[in-house]
């Protein structure tokens, strides 16, 4: 890097910054800002006559948005160093041990949120200010007041600022993004943006609307004597406030690298999004020793997790044909690695959100990958236009049968009832765990057994023959007859699987159940009243159910006959005990399986549901509830742990 491109560099970060920080809308990717950043730090350890003031090196976030008043810390925020990889961290505590060679450290997730001071006045919460600059922040007591896991009022009478990061966990911001996909509305990048975004609000109810979650990492102004940040941390949780999920005090590399890769390894099962593990001196004696540089405190280090968000470009957009007919657009993008897996596809929602975005073949994207959901295109980096991208055009007709669609506006449907996707598509959902659970009847076997003509529909499975499925390419005597096996197994099966199975619009495994259980094998005749009556049915699903058994009667009939389902036993009046006829909402993970635990409570005559509402009688929690559990306590329902739930048992 030579001085021009040192200059144009700090100009191109400070505008990132500026979309990051102040307007919750980057321009690009953590992993590219990281990049340029670390070329400009070489740079000024290079040429230290050279460095600007204005370099992001030399300071903390970014200017403060003007809408809110501005509160001073009592003392600053800083930053972190980052590194990336093994050697970084070898780096990293050479350095620190040259300082004291007798330290320990205490390691923690590094959550991927908005950062967050709260000032405590004899006991009392009185202020709860953004990082800003480290300095000054912004004054956001009102909003900080609606979450839910900051107390406000604390035992500690002293003087207390207390810092953490305010995260949204994943499911929640599925379920807002859901929620906005469905007004139309424009869906959040990813949960940092959605939390930072969510807690600098100028109207305090769009923040408790939220769910937002305080995770404390440490103290600013504070009075506290103990020796070690360990046992701090344990009594600032012990205050009220929330742990993290994973946190160790570790000897060295050795210890330091163990916990970082379990901590990678699992990230994808925590609640909240990480994007690193912090690595803290423990010893507060050797932390005030070592100091701060002018943005980063020496005696810590983020240990950076790989990326899971990637600028990729996008080839093509394609169109699926599901079982409903729903038409669905994905995006065919240039393969990236993205921690470790090599992303091609990338979902698009729907037509609607392509517009909204306006995503252009030949477009800069960034895309995310977290977990086990599928990768989504989160921006478009339109100030990367080239003028050679195109724009995408909704069709009109279905790509698979090339019948003309419905256009609901957000959806797009194919109501051709024999088009090939969606009698594809429907056996293989027939045939999936939920349903019928057949072994063998993949998307490739039922594509090869639709195309050779064998299979037109569900009924038509049951007609296979070793002798047919022999002249087919590909069947061996072995495969044939697992097959026909499977199918076999398949009879006798409980009557829910039978309805779900059928692949009735908005029914699903919860809805079969309850259908199930409450007619057994007369659902068929079952009017909408009785319909709605049923727990968890609103008008949508009876219609639908209705519809579906006025079409295909006939079909339903053939299906039963051929299966031979169990008809559902009703369960055993139980025993009068607490949780009969009592809706109950499981959360967190519990010393024994949820399912093991759902068991016993239906064998207790309680309904077990997936969802907190104003119904709900009792939430059951383990480790590392959430959000679930913010809202039971919102809604004054009846919380209890495992032992409490065992306590009121044995009466
Ligand atoms: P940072 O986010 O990398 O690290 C410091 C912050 O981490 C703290 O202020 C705190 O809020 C948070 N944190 C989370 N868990 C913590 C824990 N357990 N202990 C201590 N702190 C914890 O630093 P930063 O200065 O806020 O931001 C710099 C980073 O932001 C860059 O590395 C880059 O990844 C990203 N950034 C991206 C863009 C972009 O355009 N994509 C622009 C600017 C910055």
């Amino acid at each position: 890097m030579n001085y021009e491109e040192y200059i144009n560099a700090i100009e191109k970060l400070n505008l990132y910054s500026y979309h990051y920080y102040v307007l919750d809308d980057p321009l690009t990717t953590d992993e590219v800002y990281d990049k340029l950043y670390h070329e400009v730090l070489e740079f000024e350890q290079k040429h230290p006559d050279k460095l600007l003031k204005n370099s992001p090196t030399q300071r903390v976030g970014d200017v403060i948005s003007t809408g809110f008043t501005k509160a001073a810390h009592l003392s600053r925020m800083w930053s972190l160093e980052d590194v990336f990889d093994a050697d970084g961290l070898e780096k990293w505590l050479t350095k620190t041990y040259k300082l004291d060679k007798n330290i320990t450290f205490y390691c923690e997730p590094k959550f991927d949120g908005a950062s967050l001071n709260l000032v405590y006045e004899d006991g009392v919460l009185v202020k709860g200010i953004t990082r800003g600059d480290g300095e000054i922040g912004e004054l956001i007591t009102q909003n900080v007041k609606t979450i839910r896991s900051i107390p406000l009022t604390i035992e500690h009478k002293n003087l207390l600022e207390i810092r953490g990061e305010v995260v949204i966990f994943k499911e929640e911001f599925e379920r807002i993004n859901a929620a906005r996909l469905s007004l139309g509305e424009a869906v959040f990048a990813n949960p940092r943006n959605a939390a930072a975004g969510s807690l600098r609000q100028l109207d305090s109810s769009v923040t408790a609307a939220r769910n937002l979650v305080f995770l404390p990492y440490g103290v600013g102004e504070n009075s506290l004597e103990h020796k070690l940040l360990s046992e701090k941390m344990e009594y600032i949780y012990s205050l009220g406030f929330r742990k993290p999920p994973e946190r160790a005090v570790c000897k060295g590399a050795h210890e330091i690298e163990s916990i970082y890769n379990q901590m990678a390894h699992d990230r994808d099962s925590y609640s909240m999004m990480l994007d690193g593990m912090v690595v803290k001196v423990n010893e507060i004696a050797s932390q005030i020793d070592m100091g701060y540089t002018v943005k980063v405190p020496r005696f810590a280090v983020a240990y950076k997790f790989p990326a899971v968000e990637k600028i990729t470009t996008v080839k093509e957009i394609v169109l699926q044909v599901g079982r409903t007919g729903a038409v669905t657009p994905v995006a065919i993008v240039e393969p990236t690695d993205i921690d470790g897996v090599v992303v091609e596809r990338a979902t698009l929602h729907n037509f609607d959100e392509i517009e909204r975005k306006d995503i252009r073949l030949g477009d800069k994207v960034i895309i995310l990958r977290s977990g086990d959901v599928i990768p989504k295109i989160i921006k478009v980096l339109t100030h990367e236009r080239t003028g050679s991208e195109l724009s995408y055009v909704r069709p009109t007709h279905c790509p698979v049968c090339g019948s003309e669609l419905l256009d609901e506006g957000v959806l797009l449907k194919c109501q051709n009832l024999e088009c090939e996707a969606r009698v594809v598509n429907s056996i293989i959902y027939f045939a999936s765990k939920p349903c019928l659970n057949i072994d063998g009847l993949g998307n490739k076997i039922v594509e090869a057994l639709f195309t050779s003509g064998l299979v037109k529909s569900v009924v038509d499975l049951f007609d296979l023959t070793l002798e047919k499925l022999l002249e087919l390419e590909g069947f061996k005597e072995k495969k044939s007859q697992n097959l026909l096996d499977a199918l076999q197994n398949a009879k006798g099966c409980e009557y829910w699987r039978f309805i779900n199975s059928l692949g009735i619009e908005h029914i699903g495994e919860v809805a079969s159940k309850t259908l199930s259980e409450a007619f057994g094998f007369t659902f068929v005749n079952a009017t909408k009243e009785q319909l709605i009556a049923c727990d968890g049915i609103g008008e949508e699903m009876a219609e639908s159910v209705l519809e579906f058994v006025r079409v295909n009667a006939e079909t339903i009939a053939k299906l039963q006959n051929i299966l031979q389902p169990l008809e559902p036993v009703k369960r055993e009046e139980a025993e009068e005990n607490p949780f009969k006829a009592k809706t109950v909402v499981l959360t967190g993970s519990m010393s024994q399986s949820r399912t093991e635990v759902k068991e016993l409570l239906e064998s207790l005559g309680a309904k077990v549901s997936g969802s907190v509402s104003k119904k709900t009688d009792f939430l059951i929690y383990g480790e590392d509830a959430g959000s679930k559990h913010d809202k039971a306590m919102e809604l004054g329902v009846t919380c209890l742990n495992e032992e409490e739930m065992q306590a009121l048992l044995r009466g």
